[in-house]
């Protein structure tokens, strides 16, 4: 990092080095919720810098896959005691950087020390079975072995979780990284990889390039020294990667959109449905893969649902999401909001009803951000473009049913099969859901939005390249599987 302007200007991370990109363009970081404040600049990179990195983790791979998995554990046990204390620093950046609050920033940074540990763990964890072959005279077993060097294209909604849950297991199984973060976020991960420095990971073993998606992530994907990527962010960047990628015989694994439903059965418990819809669908500012968008309620309590969830969307606070009491924060961007202004736009030309929200926020406080007010439709129909688009922001769409079935008809009609929740006290409803939601997770009288480090997280349908991250899931990824047939 240079501090000699204003705002500090942070470099690619290449080999160990902090290296000024080859174009001597730099790209600043702006703070959505103060449009004109600059949190940092980065580096505007080209492939000159990309190349430079890839041969760095390529000349880093062969010691690095070589030592015990323990070993390369330690790192990242360092790693996480670094992060942990530099947590109100990295949080900072993050609110600064994308606007989630600063209490959910401080989260998202304690979970990322949380990731590098489970991960420093998996260096012991078995890698391999035996499997009895038909020659009693042999052993035979499988084993594991790193891709090589693996590139991450990451997103700005989780700019330390996502990052980590890729680039720790990718690092623990043997694997070198060069990572392109979301354009928004660089600043962010640049204390990320200040972290992984100060731990004393050997140089080229991790390497960041700053840069536009359309060269720098276009050139990850394309690039031959590449064994592997992993990329989180929208369907249509998501499936150019994967053709990339397939087209050269790189091995990919995407993670793409979602439109969650939640469904609120009549025996549901409403306090708790109300909370949950809130919390799942509008903290982040909506901003979430996971995010609960459909709200799917049973006729029978619906006016009680509705009159609970439009009373407490009153009470949120939208605002700087480092002042205190704020709730939420501003989209992440301009085009974020011009992007949710114009859904919210479509579903009021299409025939939806607003009942709260809609707009930018009025309050002069608010003039300098990208802020939008909590937003509630209802009437709305499956056809709609509110109901089959994934937003990415405060915006609810509120369906009513008749049935379970139709609850459940309704919630599988989408292209999209990340998250789903049920609110309901009825154990047949329960086991229905989870046999019939197509969705990769499932969640019972619990928002669509939460994520254990530990457990596999993925989509179904248009949401991923049906593979899974995260927890025991990630090793699938990040190695291969070799059989061994041993015989003296
Ligand atoms: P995005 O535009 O797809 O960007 C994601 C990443 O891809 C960024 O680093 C971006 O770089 C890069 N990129 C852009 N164009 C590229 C190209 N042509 N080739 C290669 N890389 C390219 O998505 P976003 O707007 O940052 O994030 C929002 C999306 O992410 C939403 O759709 C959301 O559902 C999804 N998401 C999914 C999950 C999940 O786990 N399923 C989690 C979080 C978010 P730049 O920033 O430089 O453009
Ligand atoms: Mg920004």
């Amino acid at each position: 990092m240079s501090t000699s302007q204003a705002s500090p200007t942070y470099l690619n991370f290449i080999g160990g080095k902090w290296i000024p990109s080859h174009t001597g363009e730099i790209d600043a970081s702006l703070n959505p919720a103060r449009k004109h404040e600059v949190v940092g600049y980065v580096q505007q990179s080209s492939l000159e810098d990309l190349n430079q990195a890839v041969q760095a983790a390529a000349d880093a791979q062969k010691a690095w896959r070589q030592l015990a998995g323990s070993v390369r554990g330690d790192y990242l046990y360092k790693a996480a005691s670094l992060l942990e204390q530099r947590l109100d620093e990295v949080a900072t950046a993050m609110t600064k950087e994308m606007g989630k609050t600063f209490t959910e920033a401080k989260g998202e940074t304690a979970r990322g020390a949380a990731i590098l540990r489970y991960y420093a763990g998996e260096g012991m964890r078995p890698v391999g079975d035996v499997i009895p072959s038909t020659d009693s005279e042999a052993l035979m077993f499988t084993t594991r072995v790193p891709l090589g060097v693996v590139g991450i294209i990451t997103p700005w909604n989780f700019p330390v979780a996502i990052p980590l849950w890729k680039m720790a297991p990718a690092l623990v199984y043997g694997n070198t990284v060069v990572i392109k973060p979301a354009s928004e976020t660089g600043v962010t991960c640049s204390l990320l990889m200040e972290c992984f420095e100060e731990a004393g990971l050997p140089p080229g073993v991790v390497n960041m390039v700053t840069g536009s998606g359309s060269v720098i992530g276009r050139g990850i994907a394309e690039h031959s020294g590449i064994q592997g990527i992993s990329f989180t962010g929208s369907n249509s960047v998501g499936k150019s990667i994967g053709q990339a990628a397939l087209a050269r015989g790189a091995k990919y694994q995407l993670e793409m959109g979602g439109k969650n439903p939640v469904i609120v059965a009549e025996d549901a418990n409403l306090e708790l449905a109300v909370e949950a819809t809130v919390s799942g669908g509008l903290r982040s500012t909506g901003q979430k893969c996971t995010a609960t968008s459909r709200v799917i309620v049973h006729e029978e309590i619906y006016e009680q649902f509705k009159r609970l969830l439009l009373n407490r969307i009153k009470e949120i606070r939208v605002g700087d999401g480092m002042l205190d009491g704020v709730w939420m924060g501003p989209c992440a961007n301009e085009r974020q909001h011009r992007t949710v202004l114009a859904y919210i736009r479509k579903g009021i030309e299409e025939g939806a009803k607003l009942l709260c929200g809609g707009g930018q926020t009025q309050a002069d406080d608010f003039a300098g951000g990208y802020f939008i007010e909590p937003t509630v439709f209802e009437n709305v129909t499956a056809n709609m473009t509110i109901a089959r688009e994934e937003i990415f922001g405060p915006v609810l769409a509120l369906m009513k049913v008749e049935s379970i079935e139709e609850a459940l008809q309704l919630a599988n009609d989408a292209e999209f099969g990340l998250s789903a929740s049920i609110f309901t006290s009825n154990i047949g409803s329960m086991l229905q859901f989870i046999q019939e939601m197509d969705a990769g997770l499932v969640r019972i009288n619990a928002e669509s939005a939460g994520v254990e480090l530990q457990a596999p997280f993925g989509g179904m349908k248009q949401s991923s390249s049906h593979s899974r991250e995260q927890g025991r899931a990630a090793i699938e990824f990040f190695t291969a599987v070799k059989t061994v047939f041993v015989k003296s």
